[in-house]
């Protein structure tokens, strides 16, 4: 019976429900961009459905961020957001049904009752469940109560012996004693749904032929069984996704770095190498590719391919990756997408706006070096500014003596002043043979030019950047770099 593959017998219609309840994390967008990536590779629709039914756990802003971590991503949805909060009258009608075929009944213990009953199965190592008291109810006592004017839930009639069972499509046939479900509820007394109810009721209405949802949610899947079973629906396919772990396999946190999606963006990942990895999270095309692309992605995506096991996430994967598109980007995209981080990160002191060409330049000689985009501004700062600030005993590095130093500052800005071409070629030429004249290593002549113009010790191609910097730059910080160094050597003879 082929559900997965090719052969579907239904149309393929998904769905991604976030519940508004906390900004989208890494586990919630991979649940979304596998939903996605099913229906594209099947001609299917991918749905989106806010499950706002818990009123008090709902975060300002957080839907908000659900649709533009989704947008950035470019994870189109089909069908206009539904909003679960705003079709309260639709579970209602379901709990009523499900009351009048008694299936379900009206319970109406206190908060306090539950909690002292859940207290005292805490105590003693009982695991929390409710104890039926409302199921039995007499219809005497149903009239007295009712005459108190508590406002019931609607609690599911959960059989009390067999099982229930299902096909998982990644993990197979999974069965739950029914003696472990308790009678959940439906309604609540606020009249919200409760998430199981909803659930259950969109996804038959909205007609979704299968629910690719996290692995957490397992263990709702039997009582969603039989909410279907006691209304006569067909159930969906499942497939319940592998969780993600934390390098040190624990479940993923914010201890392992950024956990909201957007937080990605902010530090500079690229949506297209977001997508590559996040699909590499608990699905494989096969056991070498790791890069691929949206389309390929769309392609190749498969149930079958998804592991039954966790997935690790994996930081340097991560970088690594992004680096690797954010090489792949045209000179003029990079400049592009790297140019809104500049504005935000370069000091302040820089004026803006910044110069185009001069910009495009630089970055021509980041771009190898980046792995996320909010690296650039650190990586190319120096460019930018009037005054380098660094440790004049930088300039000393491996072994160099301040006379050394200086004769070597000295000799080279001579050099420079009157150097006919100033480009890289050029400088290489000149500056090389320099070195042997002076009496010292290429790496401690050149370690000496590099602090000296960039102020640090690793920076992109020497040469290079000196190209970039022009004339006035190089010798003006040349200069600086003399008098520091002068400073230095008579604080050492002080
Ligand atoms: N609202 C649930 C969530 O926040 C949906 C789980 C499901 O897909 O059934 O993830």
């Amino acid at each position: 019976m082929p559900q997965s593959g090719s052969e579907l017998e239904t149309p393929v219609r998904v769905r991604f429900a976030p519940s508004p309840t906390g900004y989208p994390h890494l586990g919630n967008i991979r649940t979304a961009l596998f939903n996605w990536l099913f229906a594209r590779r099947y001609g299917g629709k991918f749905i989106l459905r806010i499950e706002d039914t818990d009123v008090a756990r709902k975060v300002e802003g957080a839907v908000e961020m659900i649709l533009d971590s989704l947008r950035w991503l470019e994870l189109d949805w089909d069908e206009s957001p539904y909003f679960q909060s705003q079709r309260l009258d639709i579970y209602r009608e379901v709990a009523d049904r499900l009351l009048n075929g008694n299936d379900a009944y009206l319970c109406y213990c206190s908060p306090e009752r539950l909690e002292a009953m859940r207290q005292e199965q805490i105590k003693h190592k009982q695991p929390p469940k409710y104890d039926g008291r409302c199921r039995h109810l007499t219809q005497q006592q149903k009239t007295e109560l009712r005459a108190q004017a508590i406002t019931p839930v609607v609690r599911f009639r959960t059989p009390l012996d067999g099982e229930t069972s299902f096909q998982d499509l990644i993990r197979g046939r999974v069965s739950f004693q029914n003696s472990t479900l308790d009678d959940f509820v439906l309604l609540k007394s606020d009249g919200y749904p409760t998430y199981h109810l909803a659930n259950v009721v969109d996804d038959n209405l909205m007609a979704i032929s299968h629910v690719l949802r996290a692995d957490e949610w397992l263990s709702s899947t039997p009582r969603h069984m039989l909410i279907y079973q006691a209304l006569n629906w067909d159930a969906p396919h499942f497939a319940h996704l592998p969780m993600i772990l934390g390098p040190d396999r624990s479940k993923l946190s914010k201890r392992h770095g950024a956990t909201n999606i957007m937080e990605y963006r902010e530090q500079g990942y690229l949506p297209e190498a977001m997508i590559n990895f996040l699909a590499l999270l608990g699905w494989s095309l096969d056991d070498r590719t790791e890069l691929l692309t949206r389309q390929e992605l769309v392609r190749n995506f498969s149930l079958e391919r998804i592991s039954k096991t966790a997935a690790v996430f994996n930081k340097e994967k991560l970088e690594w990756m992004n680096g690797v598109y954010l090489r792949q980007l045209s000179p003029d995209e990079f400049v592009q997408r790297a140019t809104p981080f500049l504005d935000r990160d370069l000091p302040l002191s820089i004026e803006r706006p910044l110069h185009s060409d001069y910009v495009r330049q630089v970055m021509s000689l980041i771009q190898e070096r980046a792995k996320t985009l909010a690296e650039v501004p650190r990586l190319c700062d120096f460019f930018f500014m009037d005054e380098l600030q660094y440790e004049a005993s930088l300039l000393l590095s491996r072994g160099l003596s301040s006379e050394s130093a200086v004769e070597a500052v000295k000799t080279s800005l001579r050099r420079l002043e009157v150097t006919e071409v100033w480009d890289a070629e050029s400088l290489e030429e000149m500056l090389r043979p320099l070195a042997t004249e002076l009496n010292l290593s290429t790496a401690k002549f050149f370690g000496l030019l590099r602090v000296a113009i960039t102020g640090r010790s690793a920076a992109p191609p020497l040469f290079q950047t000196m190209a970039v910097l022009d004339r006035g730059k190089c010798l003006k910080r040349l200069t600086t770099a003399l008098d520091r160094l002068s400073a230095l050597t008579q604080a050492q003879n002080k």
